[in-house]
C-alpha cells in the first residue's frame, strides 16, 4: 500500500517585546540572566496579583496576522488553560481558546527542489493566538530532582496553527524557513530556533492512497503530535522518521495510537510521551481578570505600518532588477541584504538603463559579488551587512569598474577586502594599491609579439581555426604582467597580430 503523509504544524513564536505578556518583567532569552532573576509576583502567580495585557505584544500579533494574511476580528478574549505541572506556577496558562487574535490566513511557499512533487504551494493558517510561555524545567544530572527557572514564565508567544496541508517533511521545513524570514522581516520576532524563539510541533498521520493519488479510505487515521523539534534539520528528520514509523505500523495492519511523542535528536527517533489529551482535559474557561480586547483600531493602525512582504520583494528584485531567483532568495532571507541591494541598484540607476541583456549582465555581476564574495568576506570578518563599511555608492562604483574590465576577478577580491577595511572609494584604492588592468597598450603589444615569435606551434594552431588558443595568450600575458593587462584587449591584439 502507498500512503500520503498528512502534516500540520503548530509553531510558537516568541514576540520581541521589552517586557512579558502580563507584567513588567523583562522578556529575555534563556541564559541571558541568572535563573529566577526576571520574575515578579504576577508571573509567579502569587495570590492577589492581577495580569495587565502588554499593548506592544498585541501590536506585534496584529503585524504577524497581517503578514500571514489572517482575518482579524474586532474583538478577542483570553482564556485559562488548566493543567498541573511545576513549570506553571498558577496551575493554568493564560491563552486564547475560541476567539483568537488572528483567524484564517495563508502563506505561499516556493521550494528550490526541482524534483519535488510541487514547486510552489499554499499553506492555510487555521489561526494564531497569544499566550504566555511556561517556565523552564531543568532536571539535575543525577535525575533526583528538577529545578525550575521562572524567567521564561509569562513571556509572550504567538502560537500559529496551520491546516494539515503539508505532504512532505521538506515542505514543512521550507514553510518554517519562510516563516522565520517573515517574522524577522516585519520585526515581530528574532525567530531563532536554536535559541527557542521559534518552536515547532508537528502533527503527522498517513492516509492510504490509490494509484491515482486519491485517498483509499474516508476516515482519517489517528495523528501523532511530535514535540521538541528545535532546528530546521530536526523538523525534516523528525517528520521523516515518523512517516517511516507509521508506514511500518500500517503495513502490518496496526493503526498508530493517537499520542504525543518527543523527538530525540541524539538517537534520531521519536518516543511516546503521553496519549493525547482532548481540549476538554484542559477545562478552558474565560479569563476573569482580563476584559475582552478591542482589536479594530490597532488592527488598522498596524496594517498601515506593514512593509512590502518578502514574497513581493523577491519578485520585485527579479522583475525590476533582473536578479536570479537564487540571488533574490538569498537577499531576502538574510537580514539587511535586500535593503543594501536596493540601494546599490538605485546608485547604479541611470548607468543601468541600457539594453535588456546588459541589465541582466550587471544584475548577475551585482548578485554574484554580493551573495558569494561579500557575504563570504563578512562571515570571515564576523560582520553583518548592516555593519559593513562599504557604502552602497562605493559598491556600485566597484561594479562599474568590474563591468568595464578595469580590474580582473582576483584583484577585484583584493579591492573588495580593502574597501571593507578602509571604507573609501574603490578607484582611489585601486590606484594606491596598483590593482587595475591599466597596462600601457604598447607594452602589451610587445609581450604578445614576443610570444608569437617564441611559440610558432600556438600560432599554427590558431591559424588552423583553434579559436580558444587566444586564451593561452591571455594566460601568458597575465602571468608576465601579474594580472595588469585587460584580457579582452590581449585577445584583440593577439588576433590582430596572428592574421
Ligand atoms: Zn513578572
Amino acid at each position: 500500500m502507498k500512503y500520503a503523509p498528512i502534516i500540520g504544524l503548530e509553531i510558537h513564536v516568541q514576540l520581541k517585546t521589552a517586557t512579558k505578556l502580563f507584567c513588567n518583567c523583562p522578556n529575555i532569552n534563556d541564559g541571558d540572566a541568572a535563573p529566577n532573576t526576571a520574575i515578579c509576583p504576577v508571573c509567579t502567580g502569587q495570590p492577589g496579583t492581577l495580569p495587565a495585557l502588554n499593548a506592544h505584544a498585541l501590536e506585534l500579533a496584529m503585524i504577524a496576522g497581517h503578514a500571514l494574511h489572517c482575518e482579524i476580528p474586532d474583538t478577542a478574549k483570553f482564556d485559562r488553560k488548566n493543567y498541573f505541572y511545576p513549570d506553571l506556577p498558577k496551575g493554568y496558562q493564560i491563552s486564547q481558546f475560541d476567539v483568537p487574535v488572528c483567524g484564517k490566513g495563508y502563506l505561499d511557499i516556493e521550494l528550490d527542489d526541482e524534483n519535488a512533487r510541487r514547486q510552489s504551494f499554499r499553506i492555510e493558517i487555521t489561526r494564531a493566538h497569544l499566550e504566555e510561555d511556561a517556565a523552564k524545567n531543568q532536571h539535575t544530572p543525577d535525575g533526583a530532582s528538577t529545578l525550575v527557572d521562572y524567567n521564561r514564565g509569562g513571556t509572550p508567544l504567538l502560537e500559529i496553527v496551520t491546516e494539515p496541508d503539508f505532504r512532505s517533511a521538506a515542505e514543512a521545513k521550507a514553510f518554517l524557513q519562510e516563516l522565520r524570514t517573515l517574522m524577522r522581516w516585519v520585526g515581530v520576532s528574532d525567530a531563532d530556533m536554536e535559541k527557542g524563539q521559534m518552536r515547532c510541533d508537528a502533527n503527522v498521520s498517513l492516509m492510504p492512497i490509490n494509484d491515482d493519488g486519491t485517498f483509499a479510505q474516508e476516515a482519517y487515521n489517528p495523528k501523532v503530535e511530535v514535540k521538541n523539534i528545535n532546528s530546521f534539520r530536526a523538523v525534516e528528520r523528525a517528520i521523516t522518521y515518523e512517516i517511516a514509523r507509521q508506514t511500518d505500523l500500517l503495513d502490518t495492519n496496526t493503526l498508530p495510537i493517537q499520542s504525543t511523542r518527543g523527538w530525540d535528536e541524539n538517537r534520531g527517533v521519536t518516543t511516546e510521551q503521553r496519549t493525547k489529551e482532548g481540549s476538554a482535559d484542559y477545562r478552558y474557561f474565560p479569563e476573569p481578570d482580563l476584559p475582552p480586547v478591542n482589536l479594530a483600531e490597532i488592527r488598522e493602525r498596524m496594517r498601515s505600518k506593514l512593509p512590502e512582504l518578502p514574497a513581493a520583494t523577491r519578485q520585485r528584485l527579479q522583475e525590476e532588477f533582473k536578479f536570479s531567483k537564487a540571488d533574490a532568495s538569498f537577499l531576502v532571507s538574510n537580514e539587511g541584504w535586500s535593503d543594501y541591494a536596493d540601494r546599490v541598484m538605485s546608485e547604479l540607476g541611470e548607468w543601468m538603463t541600457v539594453s535588456e541583456g546588459e541589465a541582466e549582465k550587471v544584475a548577475k555581476l551585482v548578485g554574484g559579488w554580493l551573495t558569494s564574495k561579500l557575504a563570504g568576506f563578512l562571515t570571515e570578518a564576523n560582520q553583518t551587512i548592516r555593519e559593513v563599511r562599504i557604502t552602497p555608492e562605493n559598491f556600485a562604483e566597484f561594479i562599474k569598474i568590474l563591468s568595464k574590465g578595469e580590474i580582473n576577478s582576483s584583484n577585484g577580491q583584493k579591492l573588495l577586502k580593502l574597501m571593507m577595511e578602509k571604507g573609501t572609494d574603490p578607484s582611489q584604492l585601486m590606484e594606491e594599491h596598483n590593482l587595475g588592468q591599466n597596462m600601457d597598450e604598447g607594452d602589451v603589444v610587445a609581450i604578445v609579439e614576443r610570444l608569437i615569435a617564441e611559440n610558432p606551434s600556438q600560432v599554427d594552431q590558431f591559424k588552423s581555426g583553434k579559436e580558444n588558443i587566444l586564451m593561452w595568450f591571455v594566460g601568458q600575458v597575465m602571468k608576465a604582467t601579474e594580472g595588469k593587462a585587460n584580457p579582452e584587449k590581449v585577445k584583440e591584439i593577439a588576433r590582430e597580430k596572428m592574421k
